[in-house]
């Protein structure tokens, strides 16, 4: 298969890229379905993005003026979900980790219900793909109210991972380490949006304090050596979304984006999609984009496609 991705991505074989099994490892599950889908599932248009927002409170700006019009409520959260899972089979995304924050997960009516919801979708649409459910807060929440809660959510062991987000240094990193050693009692990995607004220092130190396994982004690593050496040494992933990263503004282009660096200092990396619904662009069109911009050679971007497709079977 090896080759065959190479050879997909020279000659720009778009089927053969599709067919071509990948992951997803960061994925916002109420965002994650492509426009296009949703807007034939709900039978109207769904604005799309052209340019650049700027940074995470333009997204969000964009997207409840822009988007969330067309597909508020909750049935349209289910269909939403169901589109994430739509988009696994149809890119044959063979691991696949949404995240879901736990308000969407007291809005279905708990863990319980919550499960059974997800994987009645996940077994209709993509049954053989391994699918790891991420719980993630955003980095404003209360963390004593959240630790003190976070058994309801853990206790079927459902989710496999923690995550924050929504924006970096708004509490210091310290702050989250209660719940980070909760979330370590229930054997979550332990995961984290940082460095992609925040420093390489910031990416380390999150790392050391929290036990972090894998970040989010991380981008901002690729600014410091010493930080690349110690996530190198460290074995830790870090989730990178390029076309985020464009679309926010907090990368240039394509061309220069640091995946490069990261990949040239041995940092392990996944590619992944963030936010389908608002980039727009499907795991197969992140490889080719960085393949026809020269970032990476079709060898290192294989190697990465193996990467997150490591550890299933
Ligand atoms: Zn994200």
């Amino acid at each position: 298969m090896g080759s065959e991705f190479c050879r997909a991505l020279a000659e720009n074989d778009t089927a053969a890229l599709l067919a071509a099994p990948k992951s997803d490892l960061h994925n916002h599950s109420t965002k994650g379905c492509r426009p296009k889908w949703l807007a034939k599932r709900l039978n109207r248009e769904i604005p799309r993005l052209h340019g650049v927002l700027d940074g995470l409170d333009g997204m969000q700006q964009w997207f409840r003026s822009s988007v969330k019009p067309f597909c508020d409520g909750y049935e349209c959260m289910l269909i939403r979900w169901e589109g994430a899972f739509a988009e696994a089979r149809r890119n044959n995304i063979r691991r696949l980790v949404l995240n879901f924050g736990v308000n969407e997960v007291d809005q279905v009516g708990g863990i319980g219900a919550f499960r059974e919801i997800i994987e009645g979708l996940h077994q209709s649409c993509c049954p053989d793909t391994v699918f790891e459910p991420e719980l993630t807060y955003p980095s404003s929440c209360n963390v004593a109210d959240e630790t003190a809660k976070l058994g309801q959510y853990a206790c079927l062991n459902y989710f496999k991972a923690i995550d924050i987000c929504a924006g970096e240094n708004v509490q210091p990193l310290e702050a989250f380490v209660p719940l980070y050693r909760k979330a370590e009692e229930f054997g979550l990995v332990r995961k984290m949006h940082v460095g992609e607004t925040g420093s390489a220092g910031d990416v380390r130190k999150a790392v050391e304090i929290l036990g972090l396994s894998e970040v989010h982004h991380g981008i901002n690593a690729a600014s410091s050596g010493e930080v690349m050496r110690f996530l190198a040494d460290n074995h830790i992933q870090l989730n990178v979304c390029p076309s985020s990263n464009v679309k926010l503004g907090f990368v240039r282009d394509y061309r220069t984006h640091p995946i490069r660096i990261l990949v040239e200092n041995g940092v392990p990396v996944t590619i992944n999609t963030d936010d389908l619904l608002i980039f727009d662009s499907t795991v197969e069109n992140e490889y080719l984009l960085l393949y026809q911009a020269g970032t990476l050679t079709a060898e290192q971007l294989d190697d990465i496609r193996l990467r997150g497709l490591s550890g299933i079977s």
